[in-house]
Order: structure tokens, then C-alpha cells, then sequence
């Protein structure tokens, strides 16, 4: 019998891919340069230049068995190493190689992360708006997503959250810098959910897991760092991704980071590893993981993405939209000028500008514009921006 469930989330593809599929179709018709695409988090930026570089090397000096064979089922252990060391060396922290288990991206981390963490019944918090798959890897495991409204900042809500946090909660996403809104979530602000978490795991006497996704941790702007959450609370469970920080999110690389200090650590990180191995995603691609010990530290070019955050921001508010000035990431989360977001993003295609609707950001009455496009493209994109807000007035 089919898994009718699953038959579901294949039948209807997210509102995103669904714009992006949209968008293929529409370029076919009337020429790529006439279409402005702002749906996908595909970054534009090049990988840097090292990693092309140690591909190369890997692949002229490598055994083809050591490159392209398995390695162990949570990662070769000296590629975990070297990230270890890196992690300790940049977060003054203490993990080692027995910490982490690698994953084809954040998306297999996250949902190795809920299925280890958060069982049948049991509630996983979100703070909204937010990334959209969480919801489906929340309810994979049979467990329920309990939004919570972030504040008008976009910077989270500690009392709300405080509120929603009862004996089913199991853990609480966090994601920074944040997708859709590129809010990068404060230091007091962590520090207060953090508190706030400590006293509920005694009140209740269970274990809440902090989970933070953090795939455009190194993509921030005007010289902001983002807090470590390991530093803050034990029961931390880091989601990392190469995706964007290296321009690679077809590439598949990412892993787990189990915080040492968490209580009961070692059954967590077992937990972690059996999750991976329930859902098929062990040994993350080998050729991917040799690279990282050679490309640790590198970044794609931050400063494009900045300069078009800039002119987004200057020209889109000139013409009367309104948005929360992003700290990182490369999203802009635009005010519907109608108050709805399906008629906004509707309207924009006629303007051939594809922007995602918010309502699956669990946000209604936005759009996400993704901004990891060339320059170029914005620019070409100005004048339909100015046509579409002048066509509400
Ligand atoms: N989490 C967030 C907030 C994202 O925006 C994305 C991708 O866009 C992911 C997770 C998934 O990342 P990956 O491509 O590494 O699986």
C-alpha cells in the first residue's frame, strides 16, 4: 500500500520549487533576460577558487578507492577531525572528531537531528516566519510543529516561546542568520532563550534540545559575527551546510554537531548515528568530504551579496516597499502591499518577477525575495519593481 502521506508531499512540490519550475518555463518562452527570478536560495557567487583547486589536487594525487569509496557510515574520521580542530580553533569550544557525524547537506542533518531527538507526539518548536521543509521533517517522525511568532524585529520572542514550551516539547529550531527574513538572531536575545530553556529543562525535568540550522552562518554583513550556540546552552545540536558558504548546494555536504557537554551525550550521538542509519544517509559523499580538511575557512564572495542587499534595500523602499533591513543570509522578506501574499506574488509575475508567497513561512502577508542573483539582474529588475508597487496606487 502506498504511503499516502508521502504520495502527498510528492504530488505537491513546495510553493519554492514550484515558482523555480515556473520560472524554467517562462525563461524557455520568452528568453531568460526578460524573466527576474528571485525564487531560489541558489547561490550565484562562485565557489572560491580552492575548492576547484583541491578537487583537482584530490583527484591528480588520491587512490580512486581512498576518494570514491565508502568511508565510515558517520563520516571519515580524519575528515571530522579537521573540522573539530577548525571549530575549536574559531569557537574556542571542545569538541572532537566523536562529535560529529556528516550529512548530504543541512536537510539530511535536520532530519537526522528530529528523528534522534524528537518522538511520536512529542512537539518540536519553530520560530515563524521559517524555512518551510521544517515542517515536513517535524512530521515525518510523527511529531508536531509548534509555531511561535517572532517579534516585529524578526528577532525571537523569548516570553512566546516561553509560553509554548510545555512535558511534549522536545526541542526548538533556531536559524540564524535566518531564512526568509536575514534576521541574525542578537546575542542578548540568545542568551535570554537560552535562560529561559535552562529553567524549563529543571521545571520539567526533561531535556529540551536546542537545534540550530545554520547553513548561512558565515554570510552576514557591516562586520556582525553570530553567536555560537554550543557556548550558551549544552543541549545543542548544530545543523551545519556547505551549501552556501561554499557555493556548493548541489555538491551534498553538511554534517551533525553534537554540543560535548550535552546531557547524556553519548546516547544522543548514538541516537544521531542510528537516525542516519534508519534513513539511509550514511557515508555523506566521499570525494566532498576530503575536500573540506583543504578548504576549512574559505568563503564565497560576501561582498556581492552585500552590494546587492544595499541596492535592494535603497531602491525597493524608495519605492514604497516595506522590509526589516537583513543583517545576512541573502533574503529579503518584502510587506505585501495588499496585506496578502499569494495576490502580491501573483500580481509580480505579471511583471515577470517570481518572489516566494510567505504563507508556508508560516508568515502570511509577505514575499521572500532570495537576492543571490547577479547584479545585473537586480538591476535590470528596478524598473518592474517601480511598475508593481505603482500599480497598487
Ligand atoms: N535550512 C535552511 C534555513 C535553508 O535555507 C536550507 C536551504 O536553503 C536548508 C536548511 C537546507 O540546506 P542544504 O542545501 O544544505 O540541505
Amino acid at each position: 500500500m502506498i504511503n499516502e502521506k508521502m504520495r502527498e508531499l510528492g504530488a505537491r512540490r513546495s510553493v519554492i520549487r514550484e515558482l523555480f519550475e515556473y520560472g524554467k518555463k517562462r525563461k524557455n518562452e520568452i528568453g531568460a533576460e526578460n524573466v527576474f527570478d528571485f525564487s531560489l536560495g541558489n547561490p550565484s557567487v562562485p565557489a572560491p577558487q580552492a575548492v576547484n583547486e583541491g578537487l583537482t589536487e584530490l583527484i591528480k594525487n588520491e587512490s580512486s578507492i581512498l576518494l570514491h569509496g565508502y568511508t565510515s557510515a558517520q563520516g571519515d574520521a580524519s575528515v571530522r577531525g579537521a573540522i573539530a580542530d577548525y571549530i575549536n580553533k574559531t569557537q574556542v569550544e571542545c569538541v572532537n572528531a566523536d562529535c560529529l557525524y556528516m550529512t548530504v547537506g543541512a536537510a539530511a542533518a535536520l532530519t537526522i537531528s528530529l528523528t534522534a531527538l524528537a518522538c511520536p507526539g512529542e512537539e518540536v518548536i519553530v520560530p515563524t516566519p521559517y524555512f518551510p521543509e521544517y515542517k515536513v521533517f517535524i512530521e515525518r517522525g510523527g511529531a508536531k510543529i509548534r509555531e511561535v511568532p517572532c517579534d516585529k524585529d524578526f528577532q525571537l520572542d523569548v516570553a512566546a516561546i516561553e509560553a509554548a514550551v510545555n512535558e511534549k516539547t522536545a526541542a526548538i529550531i533556531i536559524n540564524s542568520p535566518n531564512n526568509p527574513t536575514g534576521a541574525v538572531f542578537k546575542e542578548e536575545n540568545i542568551k535570554a532563550l537560552c535562560d529561559m530553556l535552562k529553567r524549563k529543562e529543571e521545571e520539567l525535568s526533561r531535556i529540551i534540545y536546542l537545534i540550530a540550522d545554520e547553513p548561512y552562518r558565515e554570510l552576514v554583513y557591516d562586520g556582525l559575527t553570530v553567536p555560537y550556540l554550543t557556548k550558551y546552552y549544552d543541549d545543542t545540536i548544530v545543523c551545519y551546510s556547505y551549501s552556501k558558504s561554499l557555493s556548493l548546494p548541489g555538491e551534498r555536504i553538511g554534517y551533525v554537531l553534537v554540543c560535548p557537554r550535552c546531557k547524556d551525550f553519548t546516547s544522543v550521538y548514538q541516537s544521531v548515528c542510528g537516525a542516519g542509519r534508519a534513513l539511509g544517509f550514511v557515508c555523506a559523499p566521499s570525494l566532498l568530504q576530503k575536500l573540506l580538511p583543504k578548504v576549512l575557512g574559505e568563503v564565497s564572495d560576501v561582498n556581492i551579496y552585500d552590494r546587492n542587499r544595499r541596492l535592494l534595500l535603497d531602491e525597493l523602499t524608495k519605492y514604497g516597499y516595506e522590509t526589516v533591513r537583513p543583517d545576512g543570509a541573502f533574503y529579503l522578506f518584502i510587506k505585501s502591499p495588499s496585506g496578502d501574499s499569494s495576490e502580491f506574488c501573483e500580481r509580480a509575475k505579471k511583471f515577470e518577477i517570481l518572489i516566494v508567497p510567505s504563507d508556508d513561512f508560516g508568515a502570511p502577508g509577505y514575499a521572500r525575495l532570495a537576492y543571490c542573483v547577479k547584479t545585473e539582474e537586480i538591476e535590470r529588475a528596478l524598473p518592474a519593481f517601480k511598475a508593481l508597487m505603482d500599480s497598487y496606487k
